[in-house]
Formats: structure tokens, sequence, C-alpha cells
């Protein structure tokens, strides 16, 4: 490794190649070791100052190394060796473009004065060998033809008419012509074919005289046909009375420049590994595909690898990147149609853009050759490499989108198509999005809407169908959403099952729900109703649940017996290990057990026998069949006669959900159900609407 003094003579050995420096050698090596300096503390500093650098491209220039070849080595030396030869883990590899940047404007700005600064001093010159004295301008003259000859940017001298009376060795050397063969010429003779008119115009301004002074790149055309990039400076030269006689040219010749730049837009775009376009190409191309407007509409086919990490980090990152070169290769290969283009987003994420989209189908068919393609495995390193992936389809039209929500809408498609087991493609779909943003919003909510109790708990009425008498209610929870307004269990019990939060929800419940029970007791004593509370099977699986449940009935001072516990049929049907102990554990506690839901999923009955439960509640959908006139169903009448029956056999008493009017009341007394709930005796309602039953 040899540090910033072997960088700084490698540098300045190659920046004497490219043009005269003034100074020795030692001394370009002393200077060119600060510059060194300069740029290693650009890339060792925690925020970037591009200004010390910028003054770096001036020295150069200062130097008189204004070649673009002193320009393009010494940026091309400092991405290739700079890091290389001068490594301490300090330098921030990911600052160089930067610095190459800075480098090259301060080199071009510097250039640009200079450039302006010579053509002053031409432009004096000339006018002084035309105005001066007969001594004078021999002398002006002199120094004029010196300046002339030695300068090394091209200069050209025409009249006003654009016919060149003069032009320097440079100028001719540039162009691939003779110096003779270029006096006499026309300049118009010089320009490249079909370059745009507005770029002859300020020179007919100047010939005509409206115009003093004009700069701009020009392209010009060599002897030999070729394109020369010249950066073009032309200042006007009047006679006595004003009227335009001279046109005097600096071209400074950038072709190098031009190709440096086009090779540095290039790599600014382009994704060094595969050669796929970037992020930054397929950003700028989709913003131009939306401001195209109109009924345009545009696709964009989102992609991700499946399962790409464990490749990566089972057989090494070398077999990871070339499985990415293979797989851009393929996707490249399936995507050749114009207003097409893939690009390689970071990591193993590609996308297809689809300028032009002729609709979703289009989306379509290409996922389907994606996924195809991919399907063959790959070759790689002796291995034989199985690669999926999972696409997510975004199709619209511009006008009333932007390509930001584009993007986000392809990604959270792209998360479906994963979700819903990868190796295939989704399409995006605004109701199921809206739905997952309203589920997250939900559940992002849901912590804080415990702890400022948004809940709230209603109770129904469960009566006796004997005698109509109320001996229970069931404590249902609600969600006051201060947006939404009030939300049913339906709406977030499933999610809060799902996040677990359905654990503290359910202790808050029950709290509630025992505190409420303890307010009826002490005022109704004995007549106050069974709180009948639901428990989610999620909560059956916390270690704590039988310690919260028996501390919270123990806070209220309850009679364990007061409080019921509902689980639906699957959740107590699955139950073993832990969870049955629990139930047991809860039994034992004196807590009464009820099978909400009852008939609705796969109740083995004969193993009900062996679990702690004292109530079952028949599930709403048998009442219809036990309604009156057309919608009765004898089977219905059937199988809750049999239920009825074998859970009286069993010991265990039958409730009766969803009773909603009096002839399933009738039936249900008929068969012998023990008691009931539903909008036939009441809807849920506040705690005080229960107390008018007591009451009574
Ligand atoms: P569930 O335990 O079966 O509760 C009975 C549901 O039936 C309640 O719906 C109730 O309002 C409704 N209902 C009552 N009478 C009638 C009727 O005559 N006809 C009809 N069609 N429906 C009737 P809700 O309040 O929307 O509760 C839905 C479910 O949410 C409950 O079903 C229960 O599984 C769950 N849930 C409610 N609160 C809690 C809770 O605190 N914890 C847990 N884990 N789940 C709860
Ligand atoms: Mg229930
Ligand atoms: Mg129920």
């Amino acid at each position: 490794m040899g540090g910033p003094d072997a960088f700084a003579r490698m540098w300045a050995t190659v920046l004497t190649e490219t043009g005269y420096v003034a100074m020795d050698h030692r001394g370009l090596v002393d200077q060119v070791r600060e510059y060194t300096e300069v740029l290693l503390a650009a890339l060792r500093s925690p925020r970037f100052n591009p200004v010390p650098v910028e003054g770096v491209g001036a020295g150069l220039v200062a130097l008189r190394l204004t070649a673009s070849r002193a320009l393009a080595t010494s940026l091309q030396l400092i991405g290739e060796e700079l890091l290389r030869v001068v490594d301490t883990p300090d330098l921030k590899a990911e600052r160089l473009p930067a610095v190459q940047g800075a480098f090259a404007n301060g080199f071009a700005t510097a250039m640009q004065y200079k450039i302006f600064r010579d053509q002053e001093a031409i432009r004096r010159a000339a006018l002084d060998a035309r105005r001066g004295a007969e001594s004078a301008l021999l002398a002006s003259e002199a120094r004029f033809r010196a300046m002339f000859d030695q300068a090394a940017v091209g200069i050209a001298i025409a009249d006003a008419r654009g016919v060149l009376v003069e032009v320097n060795t440079a100028l001719a050397t540039m162009l691939g012509y003779q110096v003779r063969h270029m006096r006499g010429m026309n300049v118009n003779a010089l320009r490249f074919p079909n370059e745009p008119a507005a770029m002859h115009q300020p020179l007919l301004e100047m010939s005509v005289g409206e115009r003093d002074h004009y700069r701009m790149e020009r392209l010009l055309r060599r002897s030999d046909g070729t394109p020369l990039w010249t950066d073009l400076s032309v200042s006007l030269v009047r006679d006595e009375t004003g009227v335009p006689q001279y046109l005097v040219g600096m071209f400074e010749d950038i072709t190098e420049r031009h190709l440096l730049e086009d090779r540095l837009r290039h790599q600014a775009n382009h994704d060094p590994l595969t050669g796929l376009g970037n992020r930054a190409l397929f950003t700028e191309r989709l913003s131009a595909a939306f401001a195209c407007g109109g009924d345009t509409r545009v696709g964009v086919c989102y992609l991700d690898l499946d399962g790409f990490k464990v490749i990566n980090d089972s057989l090494g990152h070398d077999i990871g990147d070339d499985l990415l070169v293979a797989v851009a290769a393929r996707l490249d290969d399936l995507v050749t149609a114009p207003g097409r283009m893939v690009a390689r987003m970071g990591g193993d994420e590609f996308v297809v853009l689809i300028e032009r989209s002729a609709g979703p189908d289009e989306l379509v068919a290409l996922a389907e050759k994606i996924l195809a393609a991919l399907a063959e495995p790959v070759p790689i390193g002796g291995h034989r490499l199985s690669v999926s992936a999972s696409i997510g389809l975004v199709e619209r039209a511009v006008v009333g989108a932007t390509p930001a929500e584009t993007m986000r809408d392809a990604d959270v498609t792209l998360y479906w198509a994963k979700a819903d087991g990868k190796n295939r493609w989704a399409g995006y779909d605004p109701e199921r999005n809206a739905r997952e943003v309203a589920r997250f919003t939900l559940s992002a909510r849901m912590p804080a809407a415990v702890e400022s109790e948004e809940f709230y708990v209603d109770y129904q009425p469960i009566v006796r169908l004997s005698d109509s008498k109320l001996v229970g209610v069931e404590a249902l929870v609600r969600w006051a959403h201060p947006e939404f307004g009030r939300l049913g269990p339906d709406q977030f019990i499933g999610l809060a099952e799902e996040t677990g939060l359905i654990v503290p929800l359910g202790r808050w419940v029950l709290r509630e729900a025992t505190r409420q029970a303890r307010r009826w007791h002490d005022a109704y004593g004995s007549r106050a109703p069974l709180v009948s509370v639901n428990l989610a099977a999620r909560q059956t699986e916390e270690p704590n649940l039988v310690a919260d449940v028996a501390t919270i009935i123990k806070a209220a001072n309850l009679p364990p017996s007061s409080i019921q516990l509902e689980l639906t049929e699957s959740a107590i049907m699955g139950t073993t290990g832990g969870p049955l102990q629990a139930l047991h554990d809860l039994a034992d506690l004196g807590i009464r057990i009820a099978i909400d839901d009852f008939g609705t999923g796969y109740s083995n009955l004969a193993y009900l026998r062996h679990l702690p439960v004292h109530a079952i509640k028949l599930a709403g959908s048998f009442m219809e069949g036990l309604r009156d006139g057309a919608e009765a169903d004898p089977a219905d009448a059937q199988i809750v006669t049999t239920l009825v029956a074998l859970s009286h056999a069993l010991g265990h008493e039958v409730i009766a959900e969803g009773v909603e009017d009096p002839g399933q009341a009738e039936q249900l007394r008929a068969i012998g159900c023990d008691s009931a709930q539903g909008w036939l005796f009441a809807k849920p309602g506040r705690p005080e609407e229960i107390e008018r039953w007591l009451e009574v």
C-alpha cells in the first residue's frame, strides 16, 4: 500500500503526459500531493463540502493543464486508484462520485474563465493592431501573431459574412485540416449536419451587428465527417463607424469531456453488476411516462426473487451475484419492445416499466412469461439453482395518479404476491388495499385505545324460557373509535387475535364486566344476573390466564360462580396440553364455562364429557328453521331437540342464541331449552337497560 505520496507521484506522472507543465516535476509532485490531501479530507469528512475539491479542479487549469485529457485521466485515477493506494478505514468510498463531480465542475468552471480571458486578450490585440500607429501596429501584430499561433485553443477570424480569413494551427488540427485549406472556407461548412436552426441564430445576429458576443457548446464536423464537440465563443470586431468587420472565434475541444460526461451519466444511471438501468433511471423514465398525460396508461411490474437471501447466505455472495446477473439477462431478453425497460431497484428487486401500456392483460402476460423464464434452473458454479419470484402488477391511467403512489401500490401488491404463497403475480386491488389500510390503522391505534378507554361493554339479556326472567347477561365489547365511529367486535376482534392485542383487551373486558357484576350484586343481591364474558382462543394460550382471571374476580370480591366464560367450540375442542389444564383450573376456581356458537364447528360430543363445561350456547343459525311458516325447517327443530337432550344428558345447561321471534321462543320452550338470548328479548345495550329487567 503506497499512501498519499505514491498516489501523488502517479497523478503527477499522468498529468505530465497530458501536456506541457509550467513547473518542474518535483514542484508538480508537491503540488499534486497537496491536492491529494484535499481529496482525502473530502472523502473522510462527515459532511461533504464541494468547494475545496472544486479548487483542486481549478488548480489544474491554473497549472495550465487544460487539455481534456488532464481532466479525464485525473477523474479516472481518482476513481480507480485513490481508494486502492490510500486505503484507510475512515475513507467513504460512496463519496467518490461526488468528489469526482466537484473536481470536474471546478475544472470546467476554471476553463471557462480562462477561455474568456484569452479571448479578451486576443480581441484587444486585434483591435490594437487595427487602431494603433504604424510602429505600434507592427509591435502588436507581432504579439498578436505569437499568441495566435501558439495558443492551445483553436482560433478563427472570419469576415462579417462568415468567410474564414485566418485560422490557427490548433483549430486546423482539431478539425483535421491544413491551415491553408481552411482559409476562404465559410464557417457554415464546419457545422455538423442536422444541427438545430436555433444554433445558427446568434451568428446571424452578430454578422448584422445586433450582438457583440456569444458563447455556446457546438457540435462541429471534422474533415472526415466525425463530430467534434467544442466550447465556442465568438466576439464581433467593428470598424470605426461601428459596422461589423470581423468575427473572432475561440474553440476548445471538449469532445473527451462530453464522452466522459456520457460515461459518468451512464454510470450514474446503471447498475454496475447487471448492466441494467438502476433505480434513478427507472424513476426518471416513470416520471416521464406520467408526464405524457392525456389518456396514456402506464404499467409497473415489480419483482422480488423468492428466498434469495438463503442462496446468498448458504452459497456465498459471488454465487448470489452470478444469479442476479443471470436473472437480469433473462428479464432483459423478455423485455425488448420499445417503451419497455427493465431496471434493478437494488438487492434482488427488479422492475419492468411499461410506458403506454395497452392494459392490464399485457402486464399479466408479461408476468406469466417472467415466471416461466425463471422456472428454468440457472446453472451457476456447478449448481443448478432454482429460483422463483413474486411479482406485483400495477396498471393505470397516468391522469389522476402519481409515480410515487404507483410505486407504493406496486410494493404493496408485491407483498400480496409473497403473502399469497410466492412464485406468483398479484394485481393491484384498491379495495384490498383499502381494507388493509383500515386494518392497519385499526391495529395501530388499538393499544392506545385500550389505554384511553375507547372501548366499552354492552350487555345483552339471557332470559329463562320457563318464566321469562333475566338470569344472565352477555358482555359484548364495542369500540367508540374517534374517527370511524362505533365499531362492532366483528370489525376488530379477529385483528386483535392476530396481533395478540386480544390479551390485554380481553383482560380489560373481563375487569370491566366483573366491576359491573359487582355493582349489580350490591344493588340486587341474589337477583343479580350471571355475567357471561367471551374468551378468545388466543387468550387460553396465555400462561397467565388463570392467575389473571383469579386476580380480577378477587379484586371485585365476587363469588366466582357469578362469572361465566364463553369459548367457541373450535377453541375448546382444539384445546390440549396447557390450555386444557387452564380450562380445568378455571372451572376449579368455580367459574362457569360455556361453549359459544355450538353447532357451527365439528364437535366431538363424546369428547365434551371430559371437559369442564357448564353450558352450551346453541348457534343462532339453528334458529332459522325454528321460524314459523315458510322458513320452518323440521330438520333444524330435530337437531335442536337432539342437542338439547344430549346436553342435558351430559349435565349441561342449554342457552339458545339469536332468538328473534316469538315462534322460535315457543318452540325452544317446548323442546325444553333452558334459556335464550336474542333481539326478541333485547338487543345488547347499556347496563342501565339491564336494570329495567331487575326492577320489575
Ligand atoms: P357471540 O359471542 O356469539 O355474541 C353474540 C352475537 O350475536 C353478538 O354480536 C350479538 O349482538 C348478536 N346477537 C344477539 N342477538 C341476536 C339476534 O337475535 N339476532 C342476530 N342476528 N344477532 C344477535 P356482536 O356483539 O357483534 O359480537 C360478535 C362476536 O364478537 C361475539 O359473538 C363474540 O364471539 C365476539 N365478541 C364480542 N365481545 C367479545 C369480547 O369481549 N371478547 C372476545 N374474545 N370476543 C368478543
Ligand atoms: Mg358469546
Ligand atoms: Mg355466540
